[in-house]
């Protein structure tokens, strides 16, 4: 196991990247927290989501960007090498629903 010095937190990898400090609380401070040459790329992913969801309301959610209308539909994050969408079991069904109408 090993604490980061910083904030703390255990982890199994030693000197394991995370988010340091104070979690942050809106899309916009999740965004400017990473890496400045992902944050164009994660823009780009939050512009489609919020077209393809316009009545899912955006919040923080596990520590990541979350679209959410009565449940929580998808998720987003940033990772060192990749972005991660991770969409519950209604994000089918809404997406659906929206193609349809
Ligand atoms: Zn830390």
């Amino acid at each position: 196991m090993w604490k980061c010095p910083e904030c703390g937190r255990t982890f199994k990898k030693e000197h394991q990247s995370h988010y340091c400090g104070k979690a942050p609380e809106t899309v916009d401070a999740y965004i400017l927290a990473q890496d400045e040459g992902i944050r164009e790329p994660l823009r780009r992913i939050r512009a489609v989501l919020r077209n393809a969801l316009p009545d899912a309301a955006e919040k923080i959610s596990w520590s990541m960007p979350t679209y959410w209308q009565g449940h929580n539909i998808l998720h987003f994050a940033a990772s060192k090498k990749h972005i991660g969408l991770y969409p519950g079991p209604e994000a089918g069904i809404i997406l659906t629903r929206r193609k349809q109408a």
